[in-house]
Order: structure tokens, then C-alpha cells, then sequence
């Protein structure tokens, strides 16, 4: 349609750049029919959620102050558990990031004396400080829990033999981490996750396994807590808000662990009957319900990414070829040059701060400048396209989301435009 390369002209890519994205889309229609089967799936098993739980527009009401008797809280929650095969959830804007609800998830079913296991290695950044990893404030070693880890192996799988022996009497809960956040690891399936965690439980049943499912939902037509999970947790400004959501964090899971995370969330005696929702019931309904389309997107925008650097000889994980089990992607770009051009590229598409030139700065809290490219419509929301890298070897750019394909795909083509126009890359 010659109408399309006009527009994309108009919003200064080349010719040259549309062309050569054309030509790698077009070998991909396989992929993408894949994906919106599955997303057609997670269509149907949230509108059938909704149907069940007889949501109706009263649902949208605001409450406030206590926010006793909240029915819209209470059938989102509903909701949330029938999607995820779940006994009960906990889904509240109180939980303010999914750092919080992973830390409510924790602090809530371990007490002083057990231990927790990560039998996946190093858990994403923001947690250490929570366990006390990286010694911080209100750890959860400062109240006598401890951890231990287990790395995988080389080959990026797990390492049964030292898993076996890290479980212990005091041993009390298990945490997984499904996406691989901003390391090199391999993403796990779910069906890897219920291996492992059928592998745990046959060694110890009592243990509580708890999955951080951040940039996971929908990816699959399974969830973790359909393989054995007892607590799934993660953000609502990631794939289950669908970009509606403008804050909130969801714990789903068996009944009795849900209520120990609710008496955590607001106290002892309270629990799941506070927590007024603001009017924000509304966003959260509508957000669920576009999330398996809005994850559909942002997995072709990492599918497409993949298949452009990958044709131009840049490492991607994963690979062009890969199955996807989260929908974040990198590709290393090899020099400072490259990581800052491709996430100019980002921002220049955002429909938000499109006129913004994101630099390299000192982050607190990172060894090295970091950049980061966003212009979302909810601050620092990771399902809207963005992305982000540390200037240090091997010179590694993060990238994820897209509310449409079609942002994400005119995200990754200005990339490669900023690419090709400082002489980066030859097409
Ligand atoms: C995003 C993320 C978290 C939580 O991050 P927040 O920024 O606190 O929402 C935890 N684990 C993983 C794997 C993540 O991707």
C-alpha cells in the first residue's frame, strides 16, 4: 500500500528503512499468527472470567476512605483468580510496584528462623535490598530470615543436584523468577517452571512456591499457578494492566497464603476488608481485558526486533527463531554509539515526549551510565515501549512493550533509521 510507506515517510523514515522492514515482517507471518492464537486464548479465558463473576458497570463505582464492602474490588479480584486457576487474589492499587508485591508476598509467609531458596540464581536487581542480599533497611534478613541460592547451570538450566541439598528444615519458601529482567539467563517456559516446582515439592511438600511472573502474563496460554505455584505475583503497570492500569501490583494464589499477604498489606485484623479503590476499578477491568491483545503486541515488537538486528549481525536474545516465554528482548549493539542511536529511535516514536533526546546518566543504585528511552502515558510503565541500557560492555539494549504492534514496530523502525543515519549499520 503505497498510502503506508507515505505515512511512515511523513514521520521521517526512509525508504530504505521501510523497505528493509518490510522484507523481515514479511517472512514472519508464521510467527505472528502463532501469537494471536494465543492471545486469542487469553481473550476468551478473561472474558469468560468476566462473565462468570456477572461484572456489571456498578462494579466501576469509587469507593473510598476504609473502602469497606468494595464489590468492584472484590470481583476484580474474583476475576484475577479465576484467570490464574487460583483460589484467591489479592489485586490493590496499595501495591504500589511489583517490587512491593513480590515484598508483600514474602514478608507475609516467612517469619524469623526459615529460609528462603532461589533455586534460579540472582533474583531481579530491586530484590536483593528486599532480602537483604545487598544489606538494606527492613530486609528480610534484618528480622532473621535467611537465603539461599542456587545458580543454574552453564547451560542455563537447573541445577537438581545442589537444589536437592539446599532444602533443608528450614526451608520454608521457594521463589522463582520466571523472566530473565535484565540479565542473560534464559527465560523460563511455564512447563519448566512446574518441573521445578514439582521437583521441590517431591522433596518437600510443605514448601510454599512463590512465582515473580512480572512481564510473563498471557505470554503463554498457561500461567504458573497452573503448574503447581502457590503465590504468582506482579505489576499492573506491566502486561496484566494493559496500559489502562496507571498503578497496582496482584498476588494470586492459594487462599490461605492470600489472606497472610492481605493482614501484611493493610494489619493484622483488617486485611483484605480495607483498601478503598479511588475510582481505578474501571482502568483496572478494561486494562485486564486488552492485556492478551497488548502482550500480542509488544511479543511482535520483540519477534520483529530479534529478526532485524539478528539479520544485520547483531547477538539477540533470544534469538529470531526462539519460543517466547516474557516479552522483553535485547540485542547488543557492541558500541556506546549504537545503544545511544537506537534508544534515540525509541523515544522519537513514543507518543508521549517524542521531542525529547534521552542521554546517558549516573543512576543511583547502577555502576555505570544508564539510558533509558520512554514516553508513556503512565510513568515508567514497561508494556508501553521503552528501553533502556547500561554504557558498559557489550554494550546490551533492554527493550519491551508497545501498547499496538504498530507503535513497536515504528519504535524498532526508527531505531534503525537513527542507526542508518549516523553510518551505524549499511541496509
Ligand atoms: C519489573 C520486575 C520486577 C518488579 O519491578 P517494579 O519496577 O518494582 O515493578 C520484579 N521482577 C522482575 C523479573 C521484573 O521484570
Amino acid at each position: 500500500m503505497k498510502e503506508l510507506e507515505t505515512i511512515y515517510e511523513s514521520l521521517k523514515i526512509s525508504p530504505e528503512v521501510y523497505d528493509f522492514g518490510r522484507e523481515v515482517e514479511a517472512l514472519l507471518a508464521e510467527r505472528f499468527a502463532q501469537i494471536d492464537r494465543v492471545a486469542e486464548f487469553n481473550q476468551m479465558k478473561v472474558i469468560g472470567a468476566m462473565q462468570k463473576n456477572r461484572l456489571s458497570e456498578m462494579h466501576f463505582a469509587a469507593s473510598t476512605g476504609y473502602g469497606y464492602n468494595d464489590l468492584g474490588r472484590e470481583t476484580l479480584e474474583a476475576v484475577y483468580a479465576d484467570i490464574f486457576h487460583a483460589e484467591a487474589a489479592l489485586v490493590r492499587p496499595q501495591l504500589t510496584c511489583g517490587t512491593h508485591a513480590l515484598t508483600v508476598a514474602l514478608a507475609a509467609n516467612l517469619r524469623p528462623g526459615d529460609e528462603l531458596l532461589s533455586p534460579v540464581g540472582k533474583p531481579y536487581d530491586t530484590l536483593e535490598g528486599v532480602i537483604g542480599i545487598r544489606p538494606s533497611r527492613g530486609s528480610l534478613a534484618e528480622y532473621g530470615i535467611t537465603y539461599r541460592q542456587v545458580d543454574l547451570l552453564a547451560d542455563g538450566t537447573f541445577d537438581y543436584e545442589n537444589i536437592r541439598r539446599a532444602i533443608g528444615e528450614k526451608t520454608k519458601m521457594v521463589t522463582i523468577q520466571r523472566s530473565k529482567g535484565y540479565q542473560t539467563r534464559p527465560t523460563f517456559s511455564v512447563a519448566q517452571i512446574g518441573e521445578l516446582i514439582a521437583f521441590v515439592k517431591e522433596i518437600k511438600p510443605e514448601l510454599i512456591v512463590m512465582v515473580d511472573n512480572c512481564f510473563g502474563e498471557f505470554v503463554e496460554v498457561m500461567e504458573p499457578s497452573d503448574v503447581g505455584a502457590d503465590l504468582c505475583v506482579g505489576s499492573l503497570i506491566k502486561n496484566p494492566g494493559g496500559g489502562l492500569a496507571p498503578i497496582g501490583g496482584y498476588i494470586v494464589g492459594r487462599r490461605d497464603l492470600i489472606e497472610e499477604c492481605a493482614y501484611r498489606l493493610t494489619a493484622p485484623g483488617l486485611g483484605m476488608e480495607v483498601g478503598a479503590t479511588l475510582g481505578l476499578n474501571q482502568s483496572f477491568f478494561q486494562g485486564l481485558f486488552l492485556a492478551p491483545t497488548v502482550t500480542a503486541g509488544a511479543l511482535k515488537g520483540a519477534v520483529f526486533a530479534a529478526n532485524v538486528y539478528e539479520k544485520l549481525g547483531f547477538d539477540v536474545i533470544p534469538n529470531g527463531a526462539e519460543d517466547r516465554h516474557d516479552i522483553i528482548q535485547s540485542v547488543v549493539l557492541r558500541s556506546p554509539e549504537a545503544v545511544i542511536a537506537f534508544c534515540e529511535g525509541i523515544q522519537a516514536a513514543a507518543p508521549v515526549d517524542s521531542y525529547v533526546t534521552p542521554e546517558p546518566w549516573a543512576m543511583p543504585g547502577y555502576h555505570s551510565d544508564v539510558i533509558m528511552a520512554a514516553g508513556a502515558f503512565v510513568q515508567g510503565s514497561s508494556i508501553e515501549l521503552s528501553a533502556d541500557a547500561p554504557i558498559e560492555p557489550p554494550y546490551a539494549v533492554y527493550f519491551q512493550g508497545g501498547l499496538t504492534w504498530y507503535h513497536a514496530k515504528l519504535g524498532i523502525l526508527m531505531s534503525l533509521q537513527k542507526l542508518f543515519e549516523k553510518n551505524l549499520i549499511q541496509l
